[in-house]
């Protein structure tokens, strides 16, 4: 099994970027990931205004995969996820959901021990995730802070272990990364950080020849998530909702009014995040009534 150092990271998915590493199809791969805030806060009395944001979410890679080509799907399978003892969650004024509140920047480190993260006395069993997994773009490079078509910072709940994400790829090898690893997270992730942590992602690539997803797509236990970011959360809705009812239409042969009734009652819309440079929305299609055929686009 071949492991990539968590010092091997970029802060930027970008076309311009050398591999750290070229990998097989099928073969297992193991990234070691740093907390988003680049290990910079170790003890609640770190002067969060001194922190060098130049040093956050960095993701680990890029890394080069051989057999796959513009054009493709990059489909990712998440082996396992090892977290960390301890993670940092952060409040910092001007960010989150809450933003424009005044209050005090602050951190909190909490332990992680037998499956359960300790704050202030509460106990929540942890549920590790990804937050930051993607490809090289298709044009200019995009920090690994902003989620897109790409992938990024995508911060969505299900990209955790048993999980399969679908990447569109843009480039011969896809140049992928992933980091800022999250020991739980919740929908919406309001306060602008999760319980960050370092830890280890277990990974193996497989493709799907000359088609592609507009968007990326998690497959977690009986549905897919197409995921969907805007700079506004209500184009973000709109955007997603019309790549569900086309997936609709393609999978059952339904008209568009067909399959916009259909999303009422068969469709789920959930929140990502909402603080992130683009907002993240997740729209939620059971595997019974679409395949993955259907939510890829063939090319030419
Ligand atoms: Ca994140």
């Amino acid at each position: 099994m071949k492991i990539v150092p968590k010092n091997k990271g970029v802060f930027t998915f970008s076309r311009l970027h050398s591999p750290v590493l070229e990998v097989d199809l099928g073969e297992t791969l193991l990234l070691e990931t740093e907390d988003a805030v680049g290990g910079q806060v170790k003890d609640e009395s770190t002067p969060l205004e001194k922190l060098d944001w130049s040093r956050v979410n960095k993701a680990t890679g890029p890394i080069y995969i051989r057999g796959v080509k513009s054009g493709d799907t990059l489909v990712v399978d998440i082996l396992d996820i090892e977290v960390s003892s301890t993670g940092v969650i952060l409040v910092v004024p001007g960010a989150g959901a809450l933003g424009k509140k005044e209050f005090k920047p602050r951190a909190k480190i909490v332990r992680i021990k037998d499956g359960f993260a300790h704050f202030d006395g509460i106990r929540l069993r942890i549920r590790p995730m990804v937050g930051t997994i993607g490809v090289a773009p298709e044009g200019d490079d995009y920090p690994t802070g902003v989620p897109y078509k790409h992938g990024g910072n995508l911060d969505c709940v299900e990209i955790c272990r048993g999980a399969r994400l679908y990447l569109p790829v843009f480039i011969d090898g896809a140049l992928f990364a992933a980091g800022d690893l999250h020991a739980i997270q919740e929908d919406g992730e309001l306060c602008v950080s999760s319980i960050e942590v370092e830890g280890k992602i277990l990974l193996r690539f497989e493709v799907i020849k000359d088609a592609r997803p507009e968007w990326p797509i998690v497959e977690y236990n009986d549905h897919f998530s197409i995921l969907v970011a805007d700079e506004d959360l209500d184009r973000a809705v709109e955007i997603a909702t019309e790549e569900a009812v086309g997936a609709l239409m393609r999978a059952n042969n339904w008209s568009f009014e067909e399959a916009y009734m259909f999303s009422s009652i068969g469709v789920r819309v959930a929140v990502n995040q909402v603080v992130d440079p683009k907002k993240g929305v997740r729209v939620i299609i059971p595997k019974e009534i679409v395949s993955i055929q259907h939510l890829l686009k063939r090319e030419g």
